[in-house]
């Protein structure tokens, strides 16, 4: 079996992420969320343990003295982490994982771990994007405003992943990130043991 790979996929908010990674693990068993940390309230409907793991802003804050997360961020006056565990728990049932993060974790992960995979996931336009912020309904002008200067903030990162992805389609999407998790999963960085098993004795 090949060894599991650190993806990250980062997107602005509307841009259908979480859609996307539901329906991800829907198809495929060969990827693993690895669950984060924050110290933001749940939102209606979210499980700790499995959306995230909610903390305190001391339990977080003692989680980063004891070395137990890989890289964290303050966004919206909250703190968001990837728990090393949480990776490790992924990687080490042989799939790979998967890390939901924005842009500055996904940067820091890079500089950790070159070898992770980053998938930026972009709306078809702006226009369309803003669209979606609005029908979300449940958002104030001002709210709408800050989100969509938060977004193209956040898009000027996308040049430094290692693919890109436009959310037009959902089917698409899902199954263009499966492309690069299948790509993934044939590289022969990957492979060791498939090369071992035809090598030399
Ligand atoms: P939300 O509050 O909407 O769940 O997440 C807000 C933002 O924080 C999203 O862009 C999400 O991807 C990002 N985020 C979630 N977990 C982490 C994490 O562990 N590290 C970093 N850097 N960002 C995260």
């Amino acid at each position: 079996m090949a060894d599991g790979s650190l993806f990250v996929v980062s997107a602005p908010a509307g841009c259908g992420k979480d859609t996307i990674l539901n329906e991800l693990f829907k198809k495929t068993d060969m990827a693993g969320y690895a669950v984060s940390a924050t110290t933001r309230s749940p939102r209606e409907g979210e499980v700790n343990g499995v959306h995230y793991h909610f903390l305190t802003r001391a339990e977080f804050e003692g989680k980063i003295k004891n070395g137990e997360v890989l890289e964290y961020t303050d966004y919206c006056g909250n703190y968001y982490g990837t728990l090393r565990k949480s990776v490790e728990d992924v990687l080490s049932s042989g799939k790979h994982a998967i890390l939901k993060i924005e842009v500055e974790g996904a940067m820091n992960i890079k500089k950790q771990f070159p070898e992770a995979v980053l998938v930026f996931i972009l709306p078809p336009s702006w226009e369309v994007l803003e669209k979606r912020l609005r029908t979300r309904g449940t958002e104030t002008e001002d709210k709408i405003i800050e989100r969509t200067r938060q977004a193209r903030a956040e898009v000027t990162f996308a040049k430094n992943y290692d693919y890109l992805i436009v959310n037009d389609d959902l089917d698409a999407a899902v199954d263009d990130l499966l492309s690069v998790l299948n790509a993934e999963r044939l590289r022969c960085v990957n492979n060791d043991a498939l090369l071992s098993k035809f090598a030399d004795e």
